[in-house]
């Protein structure tokens, strides 16, 4: 077990041999020498958000509703080529803007979670494929009515640190705030929802701030037991986004994190997405992860578009390179396949 103390230091110093030391623990200790990734679909379900992060390309204002045949379509296709895991994707609140209500209004539904609830439910009355949402703030009675029709569910904590909501980064974003995102990955505790999380580095935050992010996670997962996989996911500058200019993180302050978040989470799967770090991914494998995310053959990554998913072979050849085994897995890991962690419906249709 590291201290908060023990974690700052070793985030400050750049010494290489803590580094090695470290990774020999880990390495030492990692006796499965597997690394696990979900076939997916990304089914971008209106790109329209209450929030403006200084970093993001996957809001507009002249919004994109898909229509309920069109995400039928994906999932349809998708299923022919084997996906498992239906990735639901919006901005947060988007019942806010009057304009996406009217058209939800049009097709017959009351609000987006009412859609949300439908195109899931066929979704797994149709295909292969099992519904996670990860949409922005939910309260406790919506996370409540979508777990009926989800296997697993996300929120990224991003940072603990509500420094940052008066920062570019966060500064337009009232959903940004860290109280409001942990009382929401607290209310999935509650509701016994298998939930994935993450932090995101290089959006200005301090170590001080890294390290209490992990630490918060950590509180949280001990209190509830659901956070099934933590993503430690990298800020990339693009153009024309407000953080344009900003330093993205170095491969050796990812390492460091990836280390960290091994020693710290323990049994908790630590995931960095393979598109944001096609040269370094293969050495974050040696610092902890065991996960390589969702990875779909057929959609694209629409919060970074700009970053092609590498194909499953290549995975596997990057896994194969240091002794580890590529597996799939489901968007709910094993250990939460039980009538405890989730509907009953979706335990069945998991079983048959
Ligand atoms: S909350 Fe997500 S979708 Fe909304 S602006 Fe921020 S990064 Fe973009």
């Amino acid at each position: 077990m590291i201290t908060k103390s023990e974690a700052l230091d070793f985030l400050k110093s750049n010494s290489t041999n803590s580094i090695l030391e470290k990774l020999e623990k880990i390495n030492a200790e990692n006796t499965s020498k597997h690394v696990t990734f979900s076939k997916n679909a990304f089914i971008p379900v209106c790109n329209w958000c209450r929030n403006v992060c200084g970093y993001c390309t996957f809001r507009n204002e002249n919004f994109k509703l898909l229509k309920m045949d069109e995400m039928k379509e994906i999932l349809t296709k998708a299923d022919t080529f084997g996906c498992r895991e239906a990735l639901f994707t919006f901005g947060e609140n988007v019942d806010e803007n009057e304009k996406v209500k009217e058209e939800l209004k049009k097709m017959g539904y009351s609000g987006i979670l009412e859609y949300l609830y439908e195109i899931s439910d066929w979704c797994l009355e149709n295909t292969n494929l099992l519904p996670h949402t990860n949409c922005g703030i939910l309260s406790y009675d919506e996370l409540k009515y979508l777990r009926e029709v989800n296997a697993s569910m996300g929120l990224m904590l991003e940072n603990s640190s509500a420094r940052l909501c008066r920062t570019i980064a966060h500064e337009k974003s009232p959903g940004k705030d860290p109280n409001l995102r942990i009382e929401m990955i607290e209310n999935a505790g509650k509701l016994k929802i298998p939930f994935t999380t993450g932090i995101l580095i290089g959006i200005g935050e301090t170590l001080e701030e890294r390290v209490n992010s992990l630490f918060e996670i950590k509180r949280i997962h001990e209190k509830y037991g659901h956070i099934q996989e933590v993503i430690v996911q990298n800020f990339r500058s693009k153009p024309q986004i407000p953080m344009e200019n900003y330093k993205e993180p170095s491969p050796i302050e990812m390492f460091k994190m990836i280390i960290l978040s091994k020693l710290i989470l323990e049994d908790i799967s630590i995931q960095v997405p393979p598109n944001l770090n096609r040269e370094t991914g293969q050495l974050f494998l040696m610092a902890g992860i065991d996960d390589w995310g969702g990875v779909s053959p057929l959609t694209k990554d629409f919060v970074n578009p700009e970053a092609p998913w590498p194909d499953i072979e290549e995975l596997n050849i990057f896994s194969k390179e240091l002794g580890f085994t590529l597996k799939e897995r489901l968007p709910v890991y094993e250990k939460y396949i039980t009538k405890e962690w989730i509907d009953k419906k979706i335990l069945e249709k998991i079983k048959k």
